[in-house]
């Protein structure tokens, strides 16, 4: 599949049905570790972009982002909206207005990754989202240098954000809410890292259909 303004829309349409299906996990998970608000934040804003979306069909990819991250950035309390409203922002920027190629797609990870870190300013190993971005990237380098397609590279994407997410378990929280938790945060995932890797794994998922 190319990755145009339909692909983009079905990652959210994607998205939304994924975060539903995993509400009361990341509210678990959250819960162990934060307020357990992260499902229930998460729900409620990609079903809004959703909605946004059917309001007013998007044109390109830069379209879907912009709106997404206008939606998140409003809909979405606690830390995770305005971070992941600034990830879709400066996705956004970097999109190019023809369907994304294998560098596109590196493009849009890598500035996912910067506006997270522009916002919460967390470097990696501190138990936050950036410990599944930054994976992500590292596996979605690989491939596009390895000459491989856009799909793939989201699909290394998605993986990489996998093994990080899995890998927050044995981290001690250093930023956000887990931080007041100290060496007690240790055994549990950060919701914020496992709901970046189902984002990511979605925007997998939406190259498969035809
Ligand atoms: P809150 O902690 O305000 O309740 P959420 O529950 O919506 O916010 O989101 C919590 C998630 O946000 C965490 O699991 C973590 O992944 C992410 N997070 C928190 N602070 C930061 C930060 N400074 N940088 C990157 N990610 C962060
Ligand atoms: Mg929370």
């Amino acid at each position: 599949m190319t990755l145009d303004a339909a692909w983009a829309t079905r990652w959210m349409t994607l998205t939304r049905e994924a975060v539903g299906a995993n509400r009361e996990y990341l509210i678990e998970l959250d819960r162990q570790i934060g307020d357990g608000d992260h499902g229930e934040n998460l729900d409620r804003g990609f079903a809004q972009v959703v909605e946004a979306l059917e309001d007013t069909p998007a044109e390109s990819v830069q379209d879907v982002l912009k709106i997404a991250a206008k939606t998140l950035m409003s809909t979405v309390g606690g830390a995770a909206g305005p971070l992941y409203g600034t990830a879709f922002l400066r996705a956004a920027k970097v999109a190019s207005p023809d369907p994304l190629s294998a560098q596109g797609a590196l493009a849009l990870v890598s500035a996912a990754l910067e506006g997270i870190q522009a916002r919460g300013k967390a470097e990696r190993g501190e138990k936050t989202m950036v410990d599944a971005w930054g994976p992500a990237l590292d596996a979605a380098k690989e491939e596009a240098e390895a000459g491989k397609d856009a799909c793939e590279v989201l699909k290394a994407a998605a993986l990489g954000a996998a093994e990080g997410a899995a890998a927050t378990e044995g981290i001690k929280a250093t930023k956000g809410r887990a931080s007041y938790l100290g060496e007690r945060s240790i055994g549990h995932l950060d919701p914020g890292a496992v709901s970046s890797s189902i984002i990511l794994a979605q925007a997998f998922e939406a190259t498969k259909e035809v």
